[in-house]
């Protein structure tokens, strides 16, 4: 186990054992924002949030507003040439926004579009070229599958050997010493979730990336099951390359673009794979053979995906108003609660996440042999956890859209079904 200190000190709001939802509700300093999101009004219990954030119901009027006066009225003028403000210039101004609000990134680093699995190809890449002749590349088995299918790809197409990392306790995950031991002078770089989708293991990002820089090595850092619910840091903490889901605690919509962040020090010689028009540095010049945009402006490859980042700008505007400091205070209460009730109504499960909350991302698994039978029956019941092979009940928590009632109503379902199990 690690030895170095846990990142980012983060005020833990008390939950006592067998507090109960309802004065802890009426206690929620963001209690009111949960009205915000269609359908919290209903009974249906939604513990799903980290994997398919709900809409918030102002995104349907910006929606329509975009297309009756932006698409319908500026028509194939709402583009503009790079730098008018247009639609051209969206992954970029979104992506600084998205930088400043939740990223703890500078501006001129982050672009937002494409699918997470499609930015991790270009960051992949990417990154093994900025460490020309280094032949491994790290990733941890326990990883999302996109995650170590594109590795793997990647490390194919330019030669190199994948170098597993496992992390020795399935309920934890990655620490630096693990890093430390599979890393050295061959590695281009070490590729990790900074929350694990199962577990829920908050990896050292810091001392990662110190591990891996004393080696010559890249940190590249999928961000997908923390942006928008934990403070990021990517400056402060030296990550080289981040991507990160848009539809996850970024309430962007089903498959809502994904963002990709390169940090500046790197843009002098960074290069992607897919090198399309938009990415050129003067995409309407039209020329004959590629050439870069200055900076990261370069890993957009086609055309932004404009109208399906609307949605994303109305979440940025309630996290930039609410503060992400106080969205992982309200997602550790969340998180404590949910243990602290599944220790009481669900003693047969075991907590497949860090029972310290600081090591803990926004959601709880709770293991048992029965879980994919009990979700299956939740389901039915307008209660929607999420299954995660082999034996896990993931708990999502949306700070902002779920209430410590619903995480009780959920539990208490699951308790019930197991019963009748049997
Ligand atoms: C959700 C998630 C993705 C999603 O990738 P898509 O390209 O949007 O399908 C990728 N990686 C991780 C770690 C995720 O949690």
């Amino acid at each position: 186990m690690s030895t170095r200190p846990v990142p980012s000190a983060v005020p833990v709001p008390a939950v006592v054992p067998g507090a109960s939802a309802a004065a802890l509700d009426a206690a929620d300093p963001l209690a009111g924002h949960r009205s915000a999101f269609v359908g919290s009004e209903g009974s249906l219990v939604y513990l799903d949030g980290n994997s398919l954030g709900r809409p918030l119901r102002v995104s349907a009027g910006r929606m329509a507003t975009f297309v009756q006066e932006e698409w319908g009225g500026r028509l194939i003028r709402g583009w503009g040439d790079l730098g008018e403000g247009g639609w051209t210039d969206l992954p970029t101004t979104l992506g600084d926004r998205l930088g400043r609000v939740v990223l703890g990134a500078g501006p001129g680093q982050t672009v937002v579009g494409d699918s997470t699995t499609v930015q991790l190809y270009k960051l992949l890449h990417a990154a093994c070229s900025l460490r020309p002749g280094r032949t491994e590349l790290v990733v941890a088995t326990d990883d999302f599958p996109t995650d170590r299918y594109v590795a793997e790809s990647v490390a194919r197409a330019r030669g190199l050997s994948l170098v597993w990392v496992e992390p020795s306790d399935p309920a934890a995950g990655v620490t630096d010493d693990d890093v430390a031991a599979v890393t050295g002078d061959r590695t281009a770089a070490v590729l990790l979730s900074h929350v694990a989708y199962r577990s829920a293991w908050v990896v050292p990002v810091a001392g990662i990336a110190e591990v891996a820089h004393e080696v010559g090595a890249l940190l590249v850092l999928d961000l997908s099951h923390s942006a928008g619910v934990l403070p990021v840091d990517l400056d402060a903490t030296g990550v080289d390359l981040a991507v990160g889901c848009g539809y996850k605690y970024l309430n962007g919509g089903p498959g809502a673009p994904a963002f990709a962040f390169v940090a500046a020090r790197h843009h002098d010689v960074l290069a992607q794979p897919v090198t399309g028009w938009m990415g050129h540095a003067d995409p309407f010049a039209m020329g004959p053979g590629y050439e870069p945009a200055p900076g990261v402006r370069r890993l957009v490859a086609g055309t932004p995906p404009v109208l399906a980042m609307q949605p994303l700008v109305d979440m940025l505007d309630l996290l930039e108003q609410v503060g992400i400091d106080a969205v992982r205070a309200k997602s550790v209460a969340l998180t404590s609660f949910a243990t602290d009730v599944a220790g009481r109504l669900l003693p047969q499960a075991r907590l497949g996440s860090p029972a310290d909350p600081a090591r803990r991302g926004g959601h709880v698994t709770l293991t048992h042999p029965r879980m994919r039978e009990v979700v299956a029956a939740l389901w039915q019941r307008d209660v929607l956890p999420d299954h995660r092979e082999p034996d896990g009940l993931r708990v999502g928590l949306s700070p902002l859209s779920t209430s410590f009632a619903e995480v009780e109503a959920g539990i208490s379902a699951a308790a019930e079904v197991l019963a009748h199990l049997g």
